[in-house]
């Protein structure tokens, strides 16, 4: 019998560290189960070089549970080990057998998992004791009991083992117990060994017989030794990939697309990515990638892999060239992942812009359903931007749909304003802003619809990155002025008739709760609405980015607010003026106008002097006169305001305008019918 201690120096105790960093105890049966499937992948490789002669037999991994021994047992008919070669793979952790086997074998042992390092050892994170018994493949080699208590003191004998291969003995600890329950086990198989290349038995298939649930003879293989990514795409159908996802995550809806990734050079990997429908929740998209590493089962966490957007994909990615167990700080600066990440957003741009391509119909009718996650890449990664824009569509409020370069082809002709700049309009909602639609539409302007989640912010990215471009939403403006063609028309009213008008209806404005009103005089043609209500664009934008980000609560407790539009030229308008008592409020202009002339002296007269030299009288003259305008204009004002209480027609104007934009509601709407009753 061979005592010895575990070679631990300082050379290989990192390794020993680093099993106290897995957090997830339960990958020991990852390690050891990958460790079996790695000796019998190393077995089959020396079959076909003819390196070796023997039978291979049954090659079937078997993990069996004990739960009144509290064992654990992976048996595996794979290379098997010499006490020699325990001694120098397992004594000496530090070494990695496989390293050595990847050196000889470079060309054809891809498939080897030789990746995790320490493997083995972890078996110590849930075992008391551990046992290996193992028989090599090689000609005339004896058996070998390894055994060892989890400290550095080992101890190693020949022992009689019939079968080549190893078999693995945990003698779990008292936490670890659950581990030697089958339904416990098969748990973990399925999450971590469910598409390794080699079959895993654990327990047999169970059958329900005469209400019963009784166990056959068969053995229970948990895993698809060729899943689908591993296969080459030519030999793949539809239905294919579809059951695979079906597979993968049973409960959820049929995918758009996939794409079949497979690369080599300058690195490895495959897999098979799925474009799920994201209609509205970004976050219950995610974690449903999974990473593997040559078939076993790594994390769904992929984060620091792929780029955040790419997170809202399903599917499968298997590279053994991402570093693992590894701090995910680490993983984003690694060159590696860096360029696999890149590939990957590449891939995934071509597909989407040879789908856009070759089958145009399809990408509109999926659209909707794809726009989200188009959208979130584009505000997130630039180079997806530049490759995004080619596919990505715009929709208009007819439910047709454009490139962004048709797009621009078809509005520059119309949408153009004075000073170049292609002026995009659009609406947010369909029904409340119909009469705006409405109103663009038959001034021969297109309107986008923008009602997706992240269209606000995609906006804002939009108008840098389209040049001479401005978007607005229909309801921003009046119509003449959304798309200025020509300097702003001359208001024809004088500045006392625009007051007139505007005080009248100021003074007749109802208080509508977190709104505010701004009214205005412009002229909108004796064919356009009386009254038109806009809200700012610049406000509105700032509203709703405080919805989606933070720091900018301020924007969303200030109240909407409102430009009230009157149409000088319309005829209420004008009747409304009419109306008025012309005589006594020229003279009650005529005052405030005298004054202000006065004032406008005083102040001219003391702008030539320097500060110091203005007398106190002087500066009372000023103060006195102030106090007389602001005295003249409450005269003025209470004029109009005494003749506006008397014409109905205001506050049914404003009503109706309130009424369009859904702003008339409970006390105030049935005061307005009310009223039109009456009126009529
Ligand atoms: P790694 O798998 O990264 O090399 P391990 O600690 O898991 O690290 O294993 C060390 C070495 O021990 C392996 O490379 C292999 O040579 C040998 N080994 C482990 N398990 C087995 C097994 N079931 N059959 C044959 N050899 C094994």
């Amino acid at each position: 019998m061979q005592k010895g201690n575990i070679g631990i120096t300082t050379e290989n105790i990192f390794p020993v560290i680093k099993k106290f960093l897995y957090s997830d105890h339960e990958i020991f049966l990852r390690e050891l189960v990958s460790n079996a499937v790695d000796a019998t992948q190393k077995l089959k490789t020396l079959s076909r070089r003819g390196e070796t002669t023997g039978e291979l037999g049954d090659l079937t991994v078997r993990v069996k549970a004990d739960p009144k021994k509290h064992t654990l047992t992976i048996s595996d008919r794979g290379i098997g080990m010499t006490a020699e070669e325990v001694d120098k793979y397992i004594n000496q952790i530090a070494f990695s057998g496989a390293n050595e086997f990847l050196e000889k074998y470079k060309d054809d042992a891809a498939a080897i998992i030789g990746h995790f390092g320490l493997g083995f050892y972890s078996a110590f994170m849930v075992a008391k004791r551990v046992d290996i018994y193992s028989l090599s493949y090689q000609e005339g080699a004896k058996g070998v009991h390894w055994t060892c208590d989890g400290s550095p003191a080992f101890e190693m004998e020949d022992c009689d083992k019939a079968d080549r291969g190893t078999d693995i003995v945990l003698h779990l600890d008292d936490e670890s117990h659950e581990f030697a329950e089958e339904r416990k086990v098969l748990e973990l198989l399925k999450k971590y060994c469910r598409f390794l290349p080699v079959p895993v038995a654990c327990g047999k298939k169970k059958e329900w017989k005469d209400g019963k649930e009784t166990e056959t003879e068969e053995d229970n293989v948990v895993n698809v030794t060729e899943p689908l990514w591993t296969k080459a795409p030519s030999s793949l159908k539809d239905d294919d990939y579809k059951a695979f996802y079906r597979e993968l995550y049973p409960m959820t809806d049929e995918p758009l697309f996939w794409i079949h990734l497979n690369v080599d050079y300058p690195f490895n990997l495959t897999g098979v990515l799925y474009f799920p429908k994201i209609k509205s929740n970004l976050e219950v998209h995610r974690d449903r990638i999974q990473l593997y590493c040559n078939q076993v089962y790594v994390t769904d966490h992929v984060e620091n892999i792929v780029p955040d957007f790419l997170t809202l994909l399903h599917g499968v990615i298997d590279s053994p060239d991402i570093p693992l167990n590894v701090s995910r700080s680490y993983l984003q600066s690694d060159a590696n992942v860096k360029k696999i990440s890149t590939y990957i957003e590449k891939k995934v741009a071509d597909r989407l812009a040879q789908i856009f391509k070759d089958n145009r119909t399809e990408f509109e009718e999926k659209w909707d359903d794809l726009k989200l996650f188009i959208h979130y890449g584009m505000l997130s990664q630039e180079d997806f931007y530049d490759r995004a824009k080619k596919f990505a569509l715009f929709k208009d409020t007819e439910g047709k749909h454009f490139s962004y370069d048709e797009y621009r082809d078809l509005i520059k002709g119309e949408q153009t304003d004075k000073d170049g700049t292609v002026v995009y309009l659009y609406a947010q909602n369909r029904d409340e802003q119909y009469t705006y639609i409405d109103a663009a539409r038959a001034k021969g302007y297109s309107v986008l619809m923008m009602d997706g989640q992240l269209d606000a912010p995609l906006v804002g990215l939009l108008e840098q990155k389209i040049e001479k471009s401005r978007f607005v939403r229909v309801d921003s403006d009046t119509i003449d002025r959304l798309i200025p063609k020509s300097d702003a028309e001359e208001v024809k009213l004088s500045q006392e008739q625009s007051h007139r008008l505007t005080q009248a209806f100021r003074s007749r404005l109802p208080k509508v709760e977190k709104k505010e009103f701004h009214v205005e005089t412009t002229a909108m043609g004796a064919e356009g609405a009386p009254i038109v209500l806009v809200q700012s664009e610049y406000m509105r934008r700032m509203k709703e980015m405080s919805q989606i980000q933070a720091g900018m609560a301020f924007y969303g407790e200030m109240p909407d607010m409102y430009s009230m539009m009157l149409n000088t030229d319309h005829p209420l308008m004008k009747q409304v003026l009419s109306a008025m008592p012309a005589e006594q409020l020229e003279k009650a202009e005529g005052e405030v106008k005298g004054l202000q002339a006065r004032k406008a002296a005083i102040e001219a007269a003391q702008s030539k002097k320097k500060a110091d030299e203005i007398t106190d009288d002087e500066k009372a003259e000023l103060t006195t006169c102030n106090e007389q305008i602001a005295e003249a204009e409450k005269q003025r004002d209470q004029l109009i305001d005494s003749e506006a209480a008397k014409q109905e027609i205001i506050p049914q104007l404003i009503d109706l305008a309130l009424l369009q934009n859904g702003l008339l509601k409970g006390e105030a709407l049935a005061k307005f019918v009310k009223r039109s009753i009456s009126l009529l």
